[in-house]
């Protein structure tokens, strides 16, 4: 018997390929239109300073804003900007950057889903590696526990970020409660390894063989009929 979900964000409620790619390009050339850095410091510089920064801090890889942020700071001193206007100048960035990340499309059913799953007594935790805060896209309020796990340090696939949750919503045996995402490494093996069944919402078609307790789905609108059939057949 299903008693809780844990939900992945990104590709799941939301798709975030196309606003990764808008994210990505808007907010480097908001600054270089205040700063005027591009020419010197091309999107790609940024892009490698970020890889680079991930590599040499493993365990902030999954803190893409404490990335972001290091990496345009370093950058705005190396084009000469004082340490006061680079901080100024990164911050800004970064909020302009945060804003657009939360330009979201949420999939219409995902609101009135919740809110019949918390209705039903489901208990709900989110679990992403992103920055995308559902506070500021107003889904807080469905949830039990909201952990972001790149800036715990603890990014999926770690378990850790998935026995919190089990641990904060109080329940006793993995098998009662379902991961739902769309990553086949982060999500759904991580999940599945822990004994949790697993709803993996496969999103890029990638069409792996499911092992018994993790159900494809192709859209998460498809969530609770796969709730009906599991409480009449499991
Ligand atoms: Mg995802």
């Amino acid at each position: 018997m299903i008693e809780a979900l844990t939900f992945d964000l990104d590709d799941t409620f939301w798709d975030n390929r196309t606003v990764m790619a808008r994210v990505e390009q808007n907010h480097y050339e908001w600054l270089d239109a205040h700063i005027g850095h591009a020419e010197c410091f091309p999107l790609e510089e940024y892009q490698r300073r970020r890889a680079e920064l991930a590599r040499r801090y493993p365990l902030r890889r999954g803190d893409f804003t404490w990335i972001r942020r290091e990496s345009l700071y370093a950058m705005l001193s190396d084009f000469g900007l004082s340490s006061e206007s680079a901080r100024y100048w990164t911050d800004a960035t970064m909020e302009e950057m945060l804003r657009l990340r939360h330009e979201v499309d949420i999939h219409v059913e995902v609101p009135d889903m919740l809110t019949e799953f918390r209705q039903r007594g489901l208990k709900m935790a989110a679990i992403t590696n992103g920055n995308a805060d559902i506070r500021r896209l107003g889904l807080a309020e469905h949830f039990d526990l909201i952990i972001p796990a790149g800036e715990w340090l603890a990014p999926k696939p770690d378990a850790r970020c998935f026995l919190a949750a089990l641990a904060h919503l109080g329940i006793g045996a993995p098998r009662q409660a379902m991961h739902v995402g769309d990553s086949w490494r982060d999500d759904v093996l991580p999940a599945h390894h822990l004994g949790m069944p697993v709803a993996w919402i496969d999103v890029k078609n990638e069409g792996h063989d499911c092992p018994a307790g993790v159900y494809r789905l192709a859209h998460v609108r498809e969530l609770p009929a796969l709730l009906g059939w599991l409480a009449e057949h499991a």
